[in-house]
């Protein structure tokens, strides 16, 4: 059997950390069996349709890294399939259930869907054929309703177990409405059984639906597939996440510069754990360790903290040439006169306290910047304090002579220059640093020196001496 699993976002917003959880697990599941996922765009409740809200959705999509296999070919490529664009199969499907005496046209006028509490009588169910006929001469449009079958229904979940729903939850609930487009549990079951989905993952509050769509799938003549209900996803006041959906939109947190791997990682852990209880997993891990098994029945905290130490950790991990890639269209030359040096070696020199690519500025600015007012202020206090012009000089010179210009080497050229002046520890590093880079405290020193480079340096250091290096 090909595994088969779906997304299936209604465009009536953007996704957030709930619903781009779902995204991930049928996409990692569907992968870890080498199997196909399906992008369904569940569009007919034309009333809750968003604007721009599928654009946003498959931008989403691509950026987590989350991409479908199959749909309606647009541009060269996929496009996902919509439930607006497959009316006839829902018009076909209830034919032949009406046809089979699995689901009746009903002229009650009342289509109850939604409506908590309403359970239809099933007044409709035994009309004669002439009757209907006569209803339909009166010109009322009918809505069709499922007959559903009497006793309880019995739902098998692999996360929540067997689950069973009492025959008095039920009336015979609408599947297509009076204007011809289906209610949204039909339009789902019909469209799993054409897409051929194997296993419906998603979130627990589609449990409720479950039988509903269950009995569909047995009067369709097709074999329920597997379903695994994810748990609820809580925000740190407990309640339910999606309600207060900013806080962790998707597009929120690419803008504040979390790879997505990062993110992929993070959502991933949201009601499931890996085999070994390893926290970081790279997009090729989680496929690899992913399964129903590991799912948990219980609410999930959303923790921003929690995502800010997993992202730190994917970015202490990438290949540093894609690092700098990714921090590149972050950096803010205003804050951070970046253009003048090789980024990818300034990322690197601070690349381990980064949480998220947004940071870079902070990090840099600790040490790549234009001392401009500090000049005046590092000359006098060097006036006063000569054992740091001479440690200055004796650096300078080490540096000038050095073959190589490595941070290693760096720091080591530092200490020998130390040795000639007569100091080490702060009173070595403490002037170079400040000369430098006008701040008291930073990175690695041979690791910085070695973004600014050689010339720079010197002449930082020429230019806070007061009378410059060539005085000896
Ligand atoms: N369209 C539904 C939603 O956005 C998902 C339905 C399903 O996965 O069965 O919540």
């Amino acid at each position: 059997m090909t595994v088969r699993t779906r997304f299936a976002p209604s465009p009536t917003g953007r996704l957030h950390a709930g619903n781009a959880r779902v995204a991930v697990f049928n996409w990692a599941f569907a992968r870890h069996h080498r199997g196909t996922f399906i992008l369904r765009v569940e569009d007919t409740d034309v009333e809750r349709n968003v604007e721009n809200s599928l654009e946003t959705i498959l931008e989403d999509l691509r950026w987590l890294g989350t991409l479908w296999d199959e749909g309606p070919e647009v541009g060269g490529g996929f496009g996902p399939y919509r439930q607006s664009e497959r009316k006839r199969g829902y018009g076909e499907a209830a034919g032949r259930l009406v046809e089979a005496g699995l689901a009746y046209p009903c002229y009650c006028g009342v289509e109850g869907a939604g409506e908590p509490g309403f359970r239809y009588p099933g007044t409709c169910r035994t009309l004669t054929l002439d009757e209907r006929a006569r209803r339909e001469r009166e010109g009322t449009r009918p809505v069709t309703r499922f007959n559903v079958p009497d006793g309880e229904i019995v739902v098998r979940d692999e996360v929540y177990g067997t689950v069973s729903f009492p025959p008095a939850e039920f009336g015979d609930f609408v599947i297509v409405r009076a204007d011809g487009r289906p209610t949204y549990n039909f339009a789902v079951v019909v469209d799993d059984i054409a897409m051929r989905i194997t296993h419906v993952i998603r979130g627990v509050g589609h449990l409720s639906n479950t039988p509903r769509q269950a009995v569909l799938f047995d009067a369709l003549d097709a074999p329920r597939p597997v379903f695994a209900h994810l748990p609820m996803v809580l925000g740190a006041d407990r309640r339910k996440l999606s309600k207060r959906e900013g806080a962790s939109s998707l597009v929120l947190l690419r803008e504040a510069g979390y790879p997505a791997s990062a993110v992929m990682n993070y959502l991933s852990l949201l009601g499931w754990s890996a085999p070994d209880g390893k926290e970081i997993l790279t997009p090729v891990e989680l496929v690899r360790e992913v399964g129903l098994e590991r799912i948990g029945a219980s609410n999930t905290v959303y923790d921003p903290d929690k995502l800010r130490w997993v992202s730190g950790r994917h970015i202490a991990g990438m290949p540093l040439a894609e690092l700098a890639r990714a921090v590149a269209p972050f950096v803010d030359p205003a804050r951070v006169p970046v253009g003048r040096y090789d980024l990818t070696r300034a990322v690197d020199v601070i690349r381990g306290r980064m949480t998220t690519f947004a940071e870079i500025n902070d990090h840099l600015s600790l040490f790549l910047v234009d001392r401009g007012p500090e000049l005046g202020r590092l000359q006098a206090a060097l006036r006063n304090d000569a054992g740091a012009g001479a440690v200055l000089r004796a650096v300078a010179g080490e540096l000038a002579a050095l073959p190589e210009w490595e941070p290693r080497a760096i720091g080591g050229a530092i200490r020998a220059a130390g040795k000639e002046a007569g100091a080490r520890g702060p009173a070595l590093f403490h002037p170079v640093r400040r000369a430098v880079t006008g701040r008291k405290s930073g990175p690695d020193l041979g690791q910085v020196l070695g973004v600014y480079g050689r010339d720079e340096t010197l002449e930082r250091i020429s230019a806070a001496l007061p009378d410059g290096l060539a005085q000896d």
